[in-house]
Formats: structure tokens, C-alpha cells, sequence
């Protein structure tokens, strides 16, 4: 069977967190259940991932878990009747705070909001629907003209263009990461990340209680851009958040960016999710534009590991089609455009494995499990094997060997159920459970026993195994088998 290579996220909501339509969307291929910590609240968020653990027993296909957390979003504050009209052209003065607005003033929850602002920066309100530019800074709040009016409801999204300092994980991020842990959630994804500091500072709450879970930080802000190699060397992987960046830069500048992050993450080897709006007529009707159709085919050729839907599955009306339409759109994509979308599509993470540092704990780790994977690759194609095999304890290696792009799919082996769920996010993956492994020697005939079992391979076919000796929990992948089925029995 052509599994789909690049992985694909459904953000869970009003039309798709209960039964049936969530388990349609595990029947269908969902990856990864995103699940947005900006709505809902816990006891929600409990029933869906109740829910997912349930389908995914059900069809015996593991689902990861993201927590995507809120962030400091910067709003407005609650205006005087709910809503104001803010006409072109007329003043409004904006303030620091709490307080109720009107059409002369707005309050906003950015504590230094006059810190950075400079005269003619424009300020965006509720989507970029509504644009103030900054005429002069008062002493206690900042002077604009209304350029583009419209009428402003309470606590609506703000688009700042210079930086500001308050921390991006805030009180109630710190309270919903609490609930993910204890829920065991798979993924936490960052959000509004300026720079390394901002991971740097959940990773040190994390440490202080003992945990860790794959970081992913959100890039929306048009700050994280120039701090981009730095927050990639702390986080496990980026999301593309074209919905809020697309405020904070210029929509010409969008395609570009999101190629130059998708290549710079591969380099790294650090996962990359291509999110927001990609389907997003599918909100309302049944088919795409072919517009969206190639946007979706574009972030597969420009390398994503995964594609996100966000209103298409959590309140469109039609959550199963729009997986269903991503997912060919994929396949075809793959299968027709084999060279741009696999087979060596990076050869320059080869020369960027010194500086993958997390999991493997020394350089030499890194160094040995990058040869290993690359390794792995090359002579997957020389043998012309059906599989490229990890076993892996952390899932380290499955991840190296997926950006290496191999042509034929990644079948990893972990006797962690934890590792299992998050290699759903890496592209190629395909993640099977297997038991603790007590030897090299009896873990390959385990991982045989297993594809043939299965039906995946056929005697004589070839495989291509990784793993690392001692077993499993070293961190070093340094073991390279080339596997004829059947063989080494003799059968
Ligand atoms: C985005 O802005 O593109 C995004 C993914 O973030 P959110 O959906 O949390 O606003």
C-alpha cells in the first residue's frame, strides 16, 4: 500500500472533537489531533483526547496528541456596548491596560506598549480588518489615525510591528501545560515565540517539574524571523503560522518565507508543519479551490514534514472531506514528483549533522546516528530495499532517516508507546510498537517476524536496518544491517 509521506494535522473543534467525526478523521489518516488552547476549556479538551486514545485503539493506528498553547496574544481590550465603529480618519488613542474602550480610546494588554512604537507604524486591529498608523507617542498612551475603519468588538487580535518584552508563556499557558502533562499530550506547540529565550524559559519550567515534551515553536511573529536559527536550535520543531504572520508581514512576502523556514528546519533536521488556511474554502463547501489544491502540493514539494488544517477540521462543514482531499492531494503530489519530494530531497543535513544537538547527548552521538541514517538511505536505494527499518528508543533515528527524505517508506520500531505517537509526526514514519528487545541478533529477527507478519515484506525482499548497540536508550544509532528476508533462517 502508497502511504502518504507528509504527515497531516486536523485541529479538533466544535465539528469534529465528538463522535462520529473524529473517528472518521483517525479512519481517514489523521496524524496528528491538534487541540487549540485559545477556545475550549479542560474539561473539553479531556473529553476529545479521551476520545482519540479511544479511535485510536479502535483502528489500531496511533494519533499524536499537539497542545497547541495560546501564548500571549495581544488583544483589545472590551469597548462600551460591545462594539464601536472607528471611522477613517478620526483619532483614537491607544493605552497600555485594562479598562473598557469606546471610540476614542481603545485599551490593549501589552504592559510596554509605548516602549517600541515609533510615529507612522500601523497597527493592526481584529485580523488587519481595521488599521491605525501612529501619529506621536503620549505620555501614557500612543496617538493614532484611524487609516482603514471598521467596526471594533471586544478583545480582537492586534498586530504590533515592533517587538514588545512581556513573556510569551503566560499564567495560563503554565496551567493548560499542566493539564497536557498529566493528559500525556504528545506535542506542546509555543506560541507567538520571539526567540530562543521564549523555549528556553518553558524548558526550564519543564525542568523544575521533572518533564520534557517535544517543543514546537509557533513562528508568527515577524521577531521570530530574525531570531529563526536560534529558536531552532532549542525547539524540536517550527509551525508555519501564516495566519498570524501574514499580519505581521506583508502577504508577498508569505511564499518565500515559508520556503526559507521549511529549508532551514530540513537542514537542521527539525520538524516543520506548513499550517493555516490551506483548504480553507472547504470551511463552507465541499471541494477546494485549485488555488488551495496548490498551495497544499507546494508545501509537500517545498518539504514539510506535515500540512495543518485549522477551521477546515475544527468548524468547517465538511472536516472528513477536507482531510480526505489534503491526503490525495499529497499522494499524487508524491507519487508524481518523486524526485523534488523524496529521495535525497536534503543532502545538506549530511553536512548540518554536527549541529543537531538535542537527544543525541554528545557530538559524537550526533555524528555517529547522522552517518547511520544517511548511510541508511543510500544503501536503501543501492539494494533497492523496501524499507528503510528504525529502531529507536527516543525516536531520534527515525527522525534523521525521514530527512534524509528515502524514497521508500520508514517502518520504526520502538517498545516506547510515548515514542510511537510522536514519530505520527514525522514525515515517511510509519510507527509500529515492538516488544523490549534483548538482543541485536533476536531484535532483527523480531523486526523480520514483524514486517512478514504483517504482509509488508515477502521472502526475499530486502530491508534496511537501523538501531543502535548497546540497544535501544544510548542515543547513539551505530548499527547498519542489510537484511534479505528469510535469509538468515535459511528458509
Ligand atoms: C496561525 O496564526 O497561522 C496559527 C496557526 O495560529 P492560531 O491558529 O493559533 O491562531
Amino acid at each position: 500500500m502508497a502511504e502518504r509521506k507528509a504527515k497531516i494535522i486536523c485541529t479538533l473543534g466544535p465539528a469534529s472533537a465528538g463522535h462520529p467525526v473524529l473517528f472518521s478523521l483517525i479512519r481517514n489518516g489523521m496524524d496528528v489531533a491538534r487541540l487549540n488552547f485559545s477556545h475550549g476549556d479542560h474539561e473539553g479538551h479531556r473529553k476529545a483526547i479521551e476520545l482519540v486514545r479511544e479511535g485510536t485503539a479502535h483502528y489500531k493506528r496511533p494519533v499524536a496528541i499537539l497542545q497547541d498553547l495560546q501564548g500571549l496574544k495581544i488583544r483589545t481590550g472590551r469597548v462600551r456596548g460591545g462594539s464601536v465603529p472607528l471611522e477613517k480618519g478620526s483619532r483614537v488613542l491607544l493605552m497600555p491596560g485594562k479598562g473598557i474602550g469606546d471610540h476614542t480610546r481603545i485599551y490593549i494588554n501589552c504592559p510596554d506598549l509605548l516602549k517600541n512604537a515609533r510615529k507612522g507604524d500601523m497597527i493592526s486591529l481584529d485580523d488587519g480588518l481595521i488599521q491605525l498608523e501612529v501619529r506621536s507617542k503620549g505620555r501614557d498612551s500612543l496617538k493614532t489615525e484611524v487609516v482603514e475603519g471598521g467596526i471594533l468588538k471586544d478583545r480582537k487580535g492586534v498586530n504590533l510591528p515592533f517587538s514588545t518584552e512581556a513573556p510569551s508563556f503566560t499564567d495560563k499557558d503554565a496551567a493548560d501545560l499542566t493539564f497536557g502533562l498529566a493528559m500525556e499530550v504528545d506535542y506542546a506547540a509555543l506560541s507567538f515565540v520571539r526567540s530562543a529565550e521564549d523555549i528556553e524559559r518553558v524548558e526550564h519550567w519543564l525542568r523544575k517539574r521533572k518533564r520534557r515534551i517535544p517543543l514546537i515553536a509557533k513562528i508568527e511573529r515577524a521577531e521570530a524571523l530574525a531570531n529563526i536559527e536560534e529558536i531552532l536550535d532549542k525547539a524540536d520543531g517550527i509551525m508555519i503560522a501564516r495566519g498570524d504572520l501574514g499580519l505581521d508581514l506583508p502577504a508577498e512576502e508569505i511564499p518565500l518565507i515559508q520556503k526559507k523556514l521549511i529549508s532551514l528546519s530540513n537542514r537542521r533536521g527539525k520538524l516543520v508543519i506548513t499550517a493555516t488556511q490551506m483548504l480553507e474554502s472547504m470551511t463552507g463547501h465541499n471541494t477546494p479551490t485549485r488555488a488551495e489544491a496548490t498551495d497544499v502540493a507546494n508545501a509537500v514539494l517545498d518539504g514539510s514534514d506535515a500540512l495543518m488544517l485549522s477551521a477546515e477540521t475544527a468548524s468547517g462543514k465538511y472536516p472528513v472531506e477536507a482531510l480526505a482531499m489534503m491526503s490525495r492531494i499529497i499522494k499524487y503530489t508524491e507519487r508524481e514528483a518523486p524526485a523534488q519530494s523524496s529521495g535525497f530531497g536534503f543532502p545538506e543535513v549530511r553536512s548540518s549533522l554536527p549541529v543537531i544537538p538535542e537527544r543525541a547527548a554528545t557530538f559524537e552521538n550526533a555524528l555517529f546516528s547522522g552517518a547511520i541514517a544517511d548511510a541508511a538511505c543510500r544503501a536503501a536505494e543501492d539494494i533497492r530495499a523496501r524499507f528503510v527499518v528504525a529502531c529507536t528508543d527516543s525516536g531520534f533515528t527515525a527522525r534523521l532517516v525521514s530527512k534524509f527524505r528515502p524514497r521508500m517508506p520508514i517502518i520504526a520500531f520502538t517498545p516506547e508507546p510515548r515514542t510511537l505517537n510522536r514519530m505520527c509526526l514525522y514525515w515517511g514514519v510509519q510507527p509500529r510498537l515492538m516488544p523490549p528487545p534483548t538482543g541485536t541478533d533476536r531484535m532483527i529477527r523480531e523486526v523480520e517476524r514483524l514486517l512478514v507478519e504483517e504482509g509488508l515484506v515477502k521472502k526475499g525482499e530486502r530491508v534496511v536496518i537501523t538501531a543502535s548497540a548497546p540497544l535501544l536508550g544510548s542515543g547513539r544509532t551505530n548499527l547498519l544491517k542489510l537484511q534479505r528476508i528469510g535469509e538468515d533462517r535459511g528458509k
